[in-house]
């Protein structure tokens, strides 16, 4: 390969930008260490915005005594939601309880019972959900979010929208989280720190040269291929962590991914409170109905086995017809193919542990330094979005047992950007906005203030009426802000705009997203000839 390029050489690579690998490189940059970023598409392309969205211990996992991870995960919720108040809140789950629910069969837990109670049949007795609600209760510590308490359905919103048989349920708290949006700030604020993030830019090979890493990168825009140097290599590929192993390092390894394919539908709002509900299915499984962008409720997920990443995840129909058929034993009104309004799908990137099923495959993740190339790479296999700041604070362990320096661990207690104000401030910001922007209605401050934070006003600038901000793309969202994600977001298509940085996608039609793309498309090239003017004038 021919490069005109003299590259330094950085102290860390990493390959893929989902909420891992920019985890990753927030925490390195604020270490001190030189970072390099490579995103092959947009940021959070892949699972890390195909997820439920949830902040969670995972009250499942109690049952394949996944403990560590339950505990680290259940800790984390408090640390992450006051770092974030924007982007992540507290919610209640609403568990509603019958006495024919069951475990999964493959479940450690139901196999002790199993062996214990013979005659309950793999029934999740009352007793059990109790215990597991009290353990979720105490074993992370919890000093913002509520506790577990017994609600009855016969009165109150929640069981209104339920059949009748579901009369008592559980209530206990974990917190949402804008998945997408948490990678872009921690890619922001990697940035910030000094790191340098390479969107559209595909690693399509390494080898190491006298302990340096040599990789090659290609613009998946302009087809430009690019050296860069670096001591050490992180794999934060997710689904392609496989991959990259084998087909772009050559490493003789066996290491890798189990790719579980968890798809959801989304349907107009189908109750009229804010709680989430957990149901549990007859096969075990459970599934999560969550109040989705104030109009529509988000169900979901499944968990399908997905070996070949390059294949697009979607949403099947036997998944379709899983997900509803799921719904309509809880819910009265039953649903319908032609209710959903959008689907979306993820593959889990899990760590292979060699389990029979794709539901109990280990969600804990695995770090592995490989040095058999002559210089280091880290491997990262599985991993929660809930876990992603604990999992960065291993990772730089392993870093640093690898390369030089000795920076402490930092990112608990420090904001993501726009999330500097207290865990209960949001209704004060979007007073203060409201204030400041006089045209801005109720529900426009409130999707600013949850997307942007104190950063609201910056994307607004100097406007005094609606029409200070621009061209008007529809579901208010003007040139103003796109222009802003476009210069501190990465943003570079109408998707990345509508269903990464926002899901505006719910709300524009099929034309007003060709007018963003058009718009976005004219307005890079417009820049790039500015920029390239300034620079020879
Ligand atoms: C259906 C579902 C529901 C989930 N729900 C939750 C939840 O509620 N809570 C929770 O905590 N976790 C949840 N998770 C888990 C969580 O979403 C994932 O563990 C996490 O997003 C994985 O992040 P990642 O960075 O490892 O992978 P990804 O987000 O997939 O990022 C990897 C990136 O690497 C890039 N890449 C690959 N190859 C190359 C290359 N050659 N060059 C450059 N870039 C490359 C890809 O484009 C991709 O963007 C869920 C997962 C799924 C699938």
């Amino acid at each position: 390969m021919e490069h005109k390029d003299n590259p330094k050489i950085s102290d860390i690579f990493i390959i893929g930008g989902g909420i891992n690998g920019c985890g990753i490189a927030r925490d390195a940059a604020g270490r001190g260490y030189s970072v390099v970023l490579a995103e092959m598409d947009d940021l959070a392309s892949a699972t890390s915005s195909a997820s439920t969205k949830l902040f969670h211990g995972g009250l499942r996992y109690l049952e394949y005594f996944e403990i560590r991870l339950v505990r680290e995960a259940l800790l984390e919720r408090e640390v992450l939601l006051r770092a974030m108040p924007h982007i992540s809140w507290p919610m209640r789950f609403v568990l509603p309880y019958h006495k024919d629910m069951r475990f999964a069969s493959d479940t450690p837990a139901s196999r002790v019972l199993g062996r214990v109670f013979p005659w309950m049949r793999g029934r999740r007795p009352d007793w059990i959900i109790r215990l597991g609600l009290w353990i979720y209760d105490h074993l992370g510590g919890r000093k913002i979010l509520p506790a577990t308490k017994t609600l009855s359905l016969a009165e109150g919103p929640e069981g209104a929208p339920l059949w009748d048989h579901f009369q008592k349920a559980y209530e206990y708290s974990d917190c949402w989280i804008e998945d997408s949006r948490l990678v872009i700030l921690n890619a922001r604020d990697a940035e910030a720190r000094g790191a340098e993030i390479l969107t559209r830019t595909e690693v399509i090979g390494a080898t190491c040269k006298d302990g340096i890493w040599q990789i090659e990168t290609r613009c998946r825009k302009t087809g430009k291929t690019s050296l860069h140097q670096a001591g050490m290599l992180v794999n934060a590929a997710g689904p392609w962590a496989g991959d990259i192993l084998q087909n772009r390092l050559r490493l003789n390894t066996t290491e890798g991914v189990r790719l579980v394919r968890g798809s959801h539908i989304v349907t107009p709002k189908l109750f009229d409170h804010d709680k989430c509900y957990f149901f549990q299915g007859e096969d075990g499984r459970i599934i999560f109905a969550i109040p989705y962008e104030t109009d529509f409720t988000l169900i979901g997920t499944t968990d399908v086995d997905h070996p070949d990443p390059s294949q697009r995840p979607e949403c099947s129909d036997v998944e379709k017809a899983y997900l509803i058929a799921f719904a309509n034993q809880y819910f009265k009104k039953a649903i319908g193919l032609k209710d959903i309004v959008w689907t979306y799908s993820g593959v889990r990137p899990l760590y292979d542990d060699g389990a029979l099923t794709a539901s109990a495959a280990t969600r804990d993740y695995t770090l592995k330094v490989d040095r058999s190339a002559g210089a280091p790479v880290l491997n990262i296999f599985g991993g929660k979005i809930t876990t992603y700041r604990r999992l960065a604070e291993t990772a730089m362990d392993k870093i640093q047992s690898q390369i030089s320096g000795d920076g402490m661990s930092w990112t608990a207690g420090v904001a993501l950007p726009g999330g500097n104000f207290p865990v209960d401030g949001v209704a004060d910001l979007i007073d203060g906005l409201k204030t400041r922007y006089a045209f801005l209605t109720d529900k426009w401050a409130r999707r600013l203030v949850r997307a942007y934070g104190t950063d609201a006003a910056e994307v607004l600038g100097y406007a005094k009426a609606v029409e200070d901000l621009g061209q008007d793309f529809g579901a208010t969202l003007f040139e103003a802000e796109v222009l802003w994600l476009m210069q501190h977001e990465f943003a570079q298509t109408s998707e990345d705009v509508l269903w990464r940085r926002s899901k505006l996608g719910l709300r524009l039609n099929v034309q007003q997203a060709q007018n963003l793309e058009t718009w976005m498309q004219n307005a890079q090239r417009d820049h790039s000839a500015l920029r390239a003017f300034i620079k020879a004038s």
